[in-house]
C-alpha cells in the first residue's frame, strides 16, 4: 500500500505545533537524533524534515505528497499547489513597518521608496495592485536591521506582537497579509493517497473541533432547567440527570469556548451552579 509523505518544518517555529497535530491526530512516529525522514508506526505517513521555503517546491514536484507552511509561504512561492485545510495555529500577519519616527499617513508614503522584505512576489504584487511603484530590497533574514543600516526605508514582514519591530524601532503601518499555517498538497494525488488524505483531514478536523469546544456540566433546580437549556445551544439536546438533592438536576452539553463566555454570567443569573468546563480531546460529529 501506498504511503502519503508529508513535508513539516525542520526546525522552527512551525516545527513543534506540527509534530504535536499529528501527534494529537493519533500518529505515532520517532522522532528525533536529526533524522531527515522518518516513517509513523500506526499510520500509513512518512513524514519529512526540510526547510519552510522548499516545502510547496517538493510538494509541486511530488517529493512530498502533503505539506505544513505557513500561508504566508504558500503565497509567496506562487507554487500550484491546494490548500488544503487551515490549521489555526502560528498566526501572524505580513506587515509594512517603517521607522517609528517616521510622519506616515497612507500607502502613498512608499512611492519611489525602497522597501526590504523576504517576500517580494507578494510586495510586488501588492504595489502593483495600488499602482505604487517602489524598489524592493530582497533579504533573506534580519530584515527589520534595514532601515537602521540604510538599506531601506520601511520593512515587510512577519509579525505577530509587534515586539521585534518595536525593539528596532519601527511601527507597523500597514497589514499586507493574514496568515496562519496550512495543510497544503499536491493537486494530482493518486486515488489511494486521496483515501489517506481524506483520513488524516478527519483527525485534524476532529482534534481542532475538540479544542473549539467544552464539556460543560452544571447543577440547576428543576424550576429552572428549562430557561437554561435555552441559554445553552448544544452538539443537540443536553443530557439531564437527577441530583440526589431534591428537585435539583445536573446538566451536560458542549458549548463553542467563545460561547461559553457569553453566557456564563446569563447561566449563572439564571441559576446554574456548580459549573465545571472540561477540555475535550477528541470530538467526532
Ligand atoms: P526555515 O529555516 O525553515 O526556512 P524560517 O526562519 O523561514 O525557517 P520561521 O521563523 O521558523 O521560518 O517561521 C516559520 C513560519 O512561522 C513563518 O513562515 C510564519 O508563517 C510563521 N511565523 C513566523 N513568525 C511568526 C511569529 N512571530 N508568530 C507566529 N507565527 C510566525
Ligand atoms: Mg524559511
Amino acid at each position: 500500500m501506498s504511503k502519503l509523505k508529508i513535508a513539516i518544518q525542520k526546525s522552527g517555529r512551525l516545527s513543534e505545533k506540527s509534530i504535536k497535530l499529528l501527534e494529537e491526530c493519533g500518529i505515532k512516529f520517532p522522532n528525533g537524533g536529526g533524522k531527515l525522514i522518518t516513517e509513523a508506526t500506526n499510520f500509513p505517513i512518512e513524514i519529512l524534515f526540510l526547510r519552510d521555503d522548499d516545502i510547496p517546491q517538493y510538494v509541486e514536484q511530488q517529493v512530498a505528497d502533503l505539506g505544513i507552511i505557513g500561508e504566508n509561504v504558500l503565497v509567496e512561492s506562487k507554487k500550484k499547489i491546494n490548500l488544503v485545510e487551515k490549521l489555526g495555529f502560528s498566526s501572524c500577519r505580513l506587515s509594512l513597518a517603517v521607522p517609528k519616527e517616521t510622519q506616515y499617513e497612507s500607502l502613498e508614503f512608499f512611492r519611489n521608496k525602497r522597501i526590504a522584505t523576504s517576500y517580494p512576489n507578494i510586495l510586488s504584487e501588492y504595489f502593483q495592485k495600488l499602482q505604487i511603484e517602489v524598489t524592493i530590497e530582497v533579504i533573506s533574514g534580519s530584515v527589520e536591521i534595514a532601515p537602521g543600516i540604510g538599506l531601506a526605508d520601511g520593512i515587510c514582514d512577519i509579525v505577530s506582537s509587534g515586539s521585534t519591530l518595536l525593539s528596532n524601532g519601527l511601527k507597523e503601518v500597514e497589514k499586507v497579509l493574514d496568515s496562519q499555517a496550512v495543510l497544503v498538497a499536491n493537486h494530482d494525488l493518486e486515488d489511494s493517497k486521496k483515501q489517506i488524505l481524506e483520513k488524516l483531514l478527519f483527525r485534524i478536523q476532529s482534534v481542532r473541533k475538540a479544542k473549539e469546544n467544552k464539556y460543560i456540566l452544571l447543577n440547576t433546580p428543576n424550576s429552572k432547567l428549562e430557561k437554561i437549556k435555552t441559554i445553552l445551544p448544544g452538539m443537540n439536546s443536553p443530557t439531564i440527570l437527577p441530583l440526589a438533592k431534591e428537585s435539583w438536576s445536573s446538566l451536560h452539553s458542549v458549548i463553542r469556548e467563545d460561547k461559553f463566555w457569553e453566557v456564563i454570567d446569563e447561566l449563572k443569573e439564571a441559576g446554574a451552579e456548580g459549573i465545571l468546563v472540561i477540555p475535550i480531546e477528541k470530538m467526532i460529529v
